[in-house]
């Protein structure tokens, strides 16, 4: 075959995928607005509601497009010039975040995390929410570029106790790191198809809750229109019935992989899926502990859907790793790119019955 594959990619996504989901992108083309599509598209919105521990009112939404068009969706639908927020900053993406906001014409309050690796202060967002008038509180679940993991749990609780809309980025932690959508009262979680749902890059995926959709639904200042949940509402809600509609061509290939990849965690079991991302974390950071490697979240801070891990003695360890058959990344925090690199151990890589991160452990121990 001239595709075969060579290395085996462990970045914080895109990530390997399964051999289920590369038959289904290599299945004949269809329309959109088959049966076989449809029953897919349907079938990976309801999937999606379980994945995300979402209520049985919360509105899936499945668009063509990367994570950083779902954050745009998200940023757009929520508030409106105007309207004031705090985004809770961690990292990279918690920048990039603000930047959204600002352009949406939206008053940003950021809290940063008082140094590269550390958390936010929660302390400083329960401050903040004294001023009634904060629509809306936005986080970065786990930030790629720090390997920090927020808690997003008290992040929800406290928007919620102050009557604000919360919003996460998920785009390297759904289906990885624990996020209980509706027990915690959050309003919206996004994410991207390449991180822990392990399909390729390609799809914008998100759940909003009821009172998210009534935010947008109140707004004077309307979102473009390629982004508005408006317009894809009604489609998202054909599809789940199975029937035909149209607004913007779906990514049919994608979407039925999406099936097969939610429905791969599901039959493992949402809490199952959580477990393994969480020993596959240990496994690593017992492996860089052993090798004198610091990671660059602070303790007690670090995700598990990737390490985000400072060079120490092994300054070409990217190199190396990639000369065993193993590609992993760089740094992305612009203050310490040079000086700590990243591997994405999420989805079908950490998953039963598979050999990668096996693989790059032993690798790695014998450096
Ligand atoms: C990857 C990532 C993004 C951006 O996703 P793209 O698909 O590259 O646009 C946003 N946020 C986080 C936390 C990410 O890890």
């Amino acid at each position: 075959m001239q595709n075969k594959k060579t290395s085996t990619l462990m970045i914080p996504g895109p990530v390997e995928v399964s051999p289920a989901v590369y038959e289904a992108l290599t299945a004949p083309i269809a329309s959109h607005v088959s049966p076989k599509i449809l029953e897919a598209h349907g079938a990976a919105l309801e999937k999606m509601r379980k994945v995300w521990l979402a209520s049985d009112d919360s509105q899936p939404f499945i668009i063509g497009g990367s994570g950083t068009i779902a954050m745009e969706m998200a940023a757009t639908n929520v508030v409106e010039p105007g309207d004031k927020v705090v985004v809770m900053n961690s990292g990279y993406f918690g920048d990039r975040m603000a930047l959204m906001l600002e352009r949406r014409g939206v008053e940003v309050h950021s809290i940063f995390a008082e140094e590269i690796g550390a958390h936010p202060s929660l302390d400083a967002l329960s401050e903040a929410l004294k001023n009634k008038d904060i629509k809306a509180v936005f986080g970065t679940h786990v930030d790629t570029s720090t390997g920090v993991r927020l808690d997003a749990e008290v992040v929800a609780k406290l928007a919620r106790e102050a009557g604000a809309r919360s919003v996460f980025d998920g785009v390297c932690a759904t289906a990885g790191e624990v996020f209980r959508m509706q027990e915690w009262g959050a309003d919206v979680y996004f994410t991207a198809s390449q991180k822990a749902i392990a399909l390729p890059p390609g799809l914008a995926l998100m759940v909003v809750s009821q009172d998210g959709i009534e935010a947008r639904k109140r707004m004077s200042s309307l979102p473009p229109l390629s982004l508005d949940w408006m317009e894809w509402l009604p489609v998202m809600k054909a599809y789940e019935e199975r029937r035909g509609s149209y607004f913007s061509t779906p990514p049919t290939h994608l979407i039925s992989a999406l099936d097969i990849s939610l429905g791969h965690i599901l039959n493992r079991g949402i809490e199952n899926v959580f477990d393994d991302h969480q020993k596959a974390a240990d496994l690593f950071r017992a492996t860089f502990e052993k090798m004198g490697l610091v990671l660059v979240p602070k303790k007690g801070l670090a995700a598990n859907t990737l390490s985000a891990v400072y060079y120490g003695a092994h300054p070409g360890i990217v190199q190396a790793l990639k000369d065993r058959g193993f590609i992993i990344a760089g740094g992305l925090h612009p203050e310490i790119k040079a000086q700590y690199f990243r591997i994405g151990h999420m989805g079908y890589s950490v998953g039963e019955g598979n050999d990668d991160m096996k693989g790059l452990l032993n690798a790695l121990e014998n450096l």
